[in-house]
């Protein structure tokens, strides 16, 4: 960017977080990249996970929220997400490392004999590999700033060789050119309603042991620090009073990065950073930004699934939902409903009466499978608008040629390996597989729209891209007998080899699809399906077939 004069090399921001997760890091890196795309910077972020996978793909969305899933197929922690849709950026693979993918790295080289028989150590050969993966995501993001979140908290073991590497990197990249921000928890008591900074001091206090001091503190507190608060957090935290900043509820989201900005971060990390002062231009975020807080008709979506304990299992599907009930005037509420309830009491499929619209959301296995057809029944039999997504759209099928076409037992073989009718079945690459991890049908890919269906009305588009992660498809087989039976394929992989997209005709809202239009939606430019399964719902539908 222009504003970046005679220097080469990228800044880099570092984010950590402390007293617990989940304390708002990653809509902090978030709000920091807005603050300075808002003035004129080129920004790309990457998140650090210290646990040992390899990669997010493998682990349980109950536990740790949901898998990202990048462009480039990368399966990635969920804060990309945010990161994405802040900064409407598209992130690679490289934006997320583990200490699986480092280690796996560095013993590679190892059994080349690459370190030439020296012996191999937490430092500097692992640390390095760290520098090296930071460093070389920032080149190839090209962007004037690099956000680098480091996951977990301050304290953690597994997390300390990522911190001694980004120490390592102060010291070596010049003065001006990295900043330290902590996010912290400052809890308000409930007896005495008094906001407690002794948690977010301590932890400050394990960084500075670690070796690195903070440049800003970013308390995430309900309500805005009080000022003596503030100064005793910068007090202990070593920094002055100008760099503590309160990270605090808000209505919306995407309300927060103007919320920091506000108290003077921006133009703080800006000088901290030697960036010219040049003046935030916040009108097109604000007008984000309404949409969001002028969308008041109530929408209630029931989301049919299993995991659905931890909101956070589908956050790129809640926030795709609220981004299309943005332009439509609809504030979007979700009930999570566990569909393994209708399983134990078919009669419970009925509460889906009070929905306005009905998501059957993604997955894998077993479990909560039957429930999950059970309310595509009930979608479709009476009217109610309904959006599959991946094995939502797969479910979709089975129940159609169950209930419509009579093929009794239709299953996926994922959960029935010796269905009589193995509607859905592993796609022909998959079927030789041995490893789990990263080895599905993954990332974006092109997928031809049917002229004169409802998805081609509403991308208005031959070709589209959307993200994948499945292993399973419309078994070919059986692609006639739906089709005659009235069931429409209106999206397919480039080949033509895949359905990619069904809807029903006659229906008010139908759809099903084997990608994941939720990982492309954006808050102000809605992902398309969601637009038209939420605008239904609302009743006012956006495109009908001719
Ligand atoms: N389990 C299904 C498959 O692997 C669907 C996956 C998904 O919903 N992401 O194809």
């Amino acid at each position: 960017m222009v504003f970046v004069e005679a220097r080469e090399m990228v800044k880099f921001i570092f984010i950590t977080g402390g007293v617990l997760s989940s304390v708002g890091k990653g809509i902090t890196t978030s709000s920091i990249g807005k603050m300075l795309q808002a003035r004129g910077y080129s920004v790309s972020a990457m998140k650090i996970d210290p646990y040992v996978n390899v990669d997010a793909g493998t682990m349980n969305p109950f536990m740790h929220g949901e898998v990202f899933v990048t462009e480039d197929g990368g399966e990635t922690d969920l804060d990309l997400g945010h990161y994405e849709r802040f900064l409407d950026i598209n992130l690679s693979k490289l934006s997320n490392i583990t200490t699986g993918k480092v280690y796996a790295s560095v013993i590679e080289k190892e059994r080349k004999g690459e370190y030439l028989g020296q012996c191999v150590q937490i430092i500097p050969h692992v640390t390095d590999e760290i520098k090296s993966a930071i460093r070389s995501a920032a080149k190839s993001s090209g962007a004037d700033v690099f956000l680098v979140e480091i996951g977990g908290t301050i304290g953690d073991i597994e997390g300390l060789p990522f911190l001694e590497a980004v120490r390592q990197m102060r010291l070596e990249e010049d003065a001006r050119d990295t900043l330290f921000v902590h996010v912290a928890l400052v809890p308000i008591l409930n007896s005495t309603n008094e906001q407690k900074s002794k948690p977010c001091q301590h932890s400050v206090q394990e960084m500075r042991r670690i070796g690195i001091q903070p440049d800003l503190i970013v308390a995430r507190c309900r309500v805005p620090l009080d000022r003596d608060v503030r100064r005793k957090i910068a007090l202990f935290g070593s920094v002055p009073v100008e760099a503590v900043f309160t990270s605090y509820d808000a209505e919306c989201l995407y309300q927060i990065p103007m919320n920091l900005d506000e108290q003077g971060m921006g133009e703080y990390i800006a000088k901290k950073l030697a960036l010219n002062g040049r003046a935030p231009d916040w009108a097109p975020w604000i007008s984000v930004v309404e949409e969001f807080m002028n969308a008041s008709t109530p929408l209630r979506i029931a989301m049919c699934g299993k995991y659905t304990k931890l909101s956070d299992s589908y956050v790129s599907i809640t926030e795709a939902l609220k981004h299309a009930g943005a332009k439509v005037g609809c504030c979007v509420s979700t009930d999570w409903i566990e569909t393994t309830q209708f399983e134990k009491d078919p009669s419970k499929v009925e509460q889906l009466g009070g929905y306005d619209g009905i998501m059957i959301l993604p997955g894998f296995g077993s479990r909560g499978t039957e429930g999950k057809i059970s309310a595509v029944h009930y979608a479709r039999v009476n009217k109610k608008p309904l959006l599959g997504i991946c094995y939502g759209f797969q479910l979709a099928v089975v129940e159609y040629a169950r209930n419509v076409i009579g093929l009794e037992g239709a299953n996926t073989t994922e959960v029935d390996p010796k269905t009589p009718h193995p509607v859905i079945d592993l796609l022909p690459e998959q079927k030789q597989l041995e490893s789990l991890g990263g080895t599905m049908r993954l990332g974006s890919y092109r997928i031809i729209v049917e002229p004169g269906t409802m998805i081609h009305r509403l991308y208005n588009s031959d070709v589209v891209v959307e993200r994948h992660r499945h292993r399973y498809e419309v078994n070919p087989k059986y692609w006639d007998l739906l089709r005659e039976s009235g069931m429409v394929f209106s999206g397919w992989s480039e080949d033509r080899k895949r359905v990619e997209f069904l809807e029903l005709p006659g229906h008010p809202f139908f759809l099903g699809t084997q990608s994941h239009p939720e990982f492309r939606s954006r808050p102000g430019r809605p992902s398309m399906p969601y637009l038209g399964f939420v605008s239904a719902a609302a009743g006012k539908p956006v495109a009908r077939p001719a």
